[in-house]
């Protein structure tokens, strides 16, 4: 029998979910990632608020969603996760940030890329205590002005991560993909704790 030609065995593709609570720092592990390996950052919270900054109708929907440090629904995630994906099919693979935050997402992803004949090779969960998160997102607060970083929407933020985000760790453990990385220390210690775990 002749062998299927796909895109994945032509194209071999390194997929990453960057996974923890806010403040753990997905967003600043992501860019040292793609630096090193060249992936596509698919960062949820960055496109939502690029649909913000455009005045965009989705945008003018997830603003009031964002604030209360609440989700955004999963359709309308999904739904710009699926661009991206098939905008960027042959590039040397994503790595998702900030989504999957829900079990939903989680098995949306993978029939997303399954329609590619791709999957998750790898999730890297950051862990950061409690109080810890709080003393970076307060000072991000301060530096960036994000409007989302101030103590009532950050203690919420937590509360959901906990509620609704934690068992996307079980879906990933479930599928022997998940490793965890101790998000403490400086920003190159951490890298090279997630370096390793990608070998
Ligand atoms: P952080 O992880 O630091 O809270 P993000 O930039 O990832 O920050 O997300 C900011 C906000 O954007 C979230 O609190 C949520 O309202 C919304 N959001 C981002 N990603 C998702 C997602 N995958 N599903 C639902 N809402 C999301």
């Amino acid at each position: 029998m002749q062998p299927v030609l796909t895109l994945q065995n032509t194209f071999p593709m390194l997929n990453i979910v960057i996974f923890g609570p806010p403040g753990s720092g997905k967003g600043t592990q992501s860019d040292k990632i793609i630096e090193k390996y060249g992936l596509i950052h698919l960062s949820t919270g960055d496109l939502l608020r690029a649909e913000i900054a455009g005045e965009t109708e989705l945008g003018l929907k997830a603003k009031n969603i964002m604030e209360k440090g609440a989700l955004v629904p999963d359709e309308v995630v999904i739904g710009m996760i699926k661009n991206r994906i098939d905008a960027n099919i042959g590039s040397n693979g994503f790595i998702f940030d900030g989504f999957p935050r829900t079990v939903e997402q989680a098995e949306a992803l993978d029939n997303l890329l399954s329609e590619w004949n791709l999957k998750i090779n790898l999730m890297i969960s950051l862990t950061v205590e409690r109080q810890e998160l709080i003393t970076r997102l307060l000072k991000r607060g301060k530096e960036q002005g994000r409007t989302d970083d101030n103590l009532e929407t950050i203690e919420n933020r937590i509360k959901v991560y906990e509620d609704q985000t934690t068992p996307v760790m079980a879906f990933y453990t479930s599928q022997g993909k998940a490793q965890t990385v101790d998000g403490i220390g400086t920003i190159d210690e951490i890298f090279d704790r997630i370096v390793e775990v990608i070998k």
